[in-house]
């Protein structure tokens, strides 16, 4: 009998291991109460499968390694910054490169350089870092991304898609007051979802007649330029890489960070066309994050991201990438447990309204959802819900998003197909006793970005 379909295997073979430790529960439950429930607060010797971030967690490729041994720690003019000048020119296109620590410094410098008090800045969904460095510019970040990607269970193919009404709507009753829109690709707090290139077209083409800038949030272009090839019409065959430079070709400048799609440890960059932008940009660097031809990183380190950033816009590498991530989400989904749909890039994203509908947002049934996780089996994921949103900056009151997510991110090139199988497992075995969870009570509450050092207690 012919088989219906042919497996794929990762673009790579594994040269060095990290073992990891197995705990008990009763060391598991002393570690979550010590960590106040809040998995960031875990330490990562107490993990058994990381899944809380796919920020700086990728393995590095022999090549990276090598590339570390180049590093050239020459305060100004490292060679490594020309490498990663070369790369940023060539995978995307943009004419200056200002490296920074990772991509919140690139958010700090682009924000004090572009927004004044008062302004308003529309976006597809905010991002945490990024709408706080706006917001600390004095702007006010408004989403206008389509009404889809709030609804976990709409499968639209680019739920990252901005509403082209929403931005008219924005642009028009603030003149002379919207100083860039921010576009992220892919979604981050959507669940990793894609904006298509028609409709990025269409955004760009809209801000020139309101002769106002698109700045990129191109964190996880890749992948997003992955789901392009594969969903829009007229994209199929088309490189990867190429479908990149088309998205940063309809953009003033990106922010990056390397930690994500390229593969680094550490480190990002702003990229603009403009040349009086980039001074100013590279005057303030100076302050924040170091000279301009290192902006917080060491040269070794420039080097890796230069070389992840041509890794990742493979397509066998991007192919295997998201298929793991795939893998996982229709594991769960066979099973019933609620996810978001349609599996993004980076990871899969529980729905933690419907996984637990017995528990009211204000108990935060997300935080409480990824404690249970880890409670069952050492599996580390990240709330993606009203604690991470926050509060409101002009009146104080708790955001309560409707998505109220837990992210199960998938770090790069790091767990096998086995270790997508013990978390499947422990998610449905949850949900098999999701009646048993309960909420949880913030006992410490951090002024900004109160996700990362949050207190709990249970209800
Ligand atoms: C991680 C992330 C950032 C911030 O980058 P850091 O390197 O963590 O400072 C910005 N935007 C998106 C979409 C991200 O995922």
């Amino acid at each position: 009998m012919p088989l219906e379909r042919r497996s794929w295997a990762e673009p790579f073979k594994i040269k060095v291991v990290e073992p990891v430790r197995l705990t008990t529960r009763e060391q598991r439950e002393r570690a979550i109460a010590e960590a106040g429930y809040n998995t960031f607060l875990l330490r990562s010797r107490d993990v058994y499968i990381d899944l809380l971030t796919d920020s700086g967690t990728s393995a590095m490729s022999d090549r990276q390694w090598a590339g570390m041994m180049l590093g050239d720690e020459a305060y100004a003019g490292s060679e490594n910054f020309y490498s990663l000048e070369d790369a940023v020119h060539r995978y995307y296109g943009y004419r200056h490169l200002i490296p920074t620590h990772q991509g919140r410094g690139a958010e700090n410098i682009i924000s004090r350089v572009l927004i004044k008090p008062g302004d308003v800045v529309p976006g597809n969904m905010y991002f945490t870092t990024t709408r706080l460095h706006q917001e600390m510019a004095g702007g006010r970040f408004v989403d206008v991304i389509i009404d889809e990607a709030h609804d976990p269970a709409s499968e639209h193919p680019f739920k990252g898609n901005v509403d082209l009404d929403k931005l008219e709507h924005v642009l028009k009753a603030n003149p002379g007051r919207v100083p860039y829109v921010s576009v992220a690709a892919t979604v981050n707090m959507a669940g990793g979802q894609p904006i298509s290139l028609a409709n990025l077209q269409a955004v760009r083409e809209l801000a020139t007649r309101y002769g106002v800038r698109v700045i990129l949030d191109a964190t996880r272009i890749a992948e997003n330029s992955w789901f392009i090839q594969q969903r829009e019409a007229g994209q199929q065959g088309r490189s990867v890489a190429a479908i990149v430079r088309d998205l940063c070709a309809l953009t003033d400048g990106c922010t990056m960070s390397a930690k994500k799609d390229p593969l680094a440890n550490i480190g990002g960059f702003l990229a603009v066309n403009d040349d009086e932008i980039a001074q100013q940009a590279q005057n303030l660097l100076v302050v924040f994050e170091g000279l301009h031809t290192y902006g917080g990183m060491a040269g070794r380190d420039m080097q890796a991201v230069a070389i992840g950033i041509s890794e990742s816009v493979d397509d066998h590498h991007i192919r295997a990438r998201i298929g793991q991530v795939e893998y996982l989400g229709a594991k769960l989904r066979n099973w019933g447990v609620p996810i978001v749909l349609p599996v993004g890039g980076h990871g899969v994203f529980l729905d933690a309204r419907a996984f637990l509908p017995h528990i009211p947002q204000s108990q935060y049934p997300a935080q409480a959802l990824a404690a249970a996780l880890y409670l069952d089996s050492g599996v580390r994921a990240m709330e993606r819900g009203a604690v991470s949103a926050g509060r409101d900056a002009a009146t104080g009151e708790e955001h309560m998003p409707r998505l109220e997510l837990v992210r199960l991110t998938i770090p790069r090139r790091v767990y096998t197909q086995a270790h997508m199988d013990v978390t499947a497992e422990s998610v449905y075995c949850l949900y098999e006793e999701r009646d048993r969870i309960r909420g949880l009570r913030m006992t410490y509450e951090p002024k900004l970005l109160r996700f990362f050092q949050a207190r709990f207690e249970w209800v």
